[in-house]
């Protein structure tokens, strides 16, 4: 069986030490990470680094295209978006006004 890097052992590269599995919870996220007992050097998880990223740039907004369906305009969620907020196709997600030029989304997740 494929042993996830999550149970693997990891050596910190600054001292050599072994580093403990640490999870922290940034921004509602929860964040695997590896912390060293020696220096407090701290490595996160690729996957998890990668969610911030995503994460990061969603909260300066990216651009997204209005496009139309017979009547009804619909919007595309770039992949990442989806990816992170674990929206499928078919889903449903609750629009919600904020003042007349602000829309707010909320994924089944947020409630
Ligand atoms: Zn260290």
């Amino acid at each position: 069986m494929k042993r996830d890097v999550w149970d693997a052992e990891h050596r910190c590269m600054k001292c050599n030490s072994l580093m403990r599995k640490k999870e922290m919870k940034i921004e509602g996220m929860q964040i695997r990470a590896w912390e060293c007992k020696q220096c407090n050097e701290i490595i996160l998880h690729t996957e998890d680094a990668q969610k911030m990223l995503v994460f990061n740039k969603l909260k300066k907004g990216i651009p997204v295209k209005i496009g139309a369906l017979g009547e009804a305009l619909i919007m595309r969620f770039p992949k990442e978006i989806a990816d992170f907020y674990n929206i499928t196709k078919g889903e449903e997600i609750i629009l919600k006004a904020e003042t007349s030029t602000k829309l707010e989304l909320n994924t089944k997740q947020s409630n």
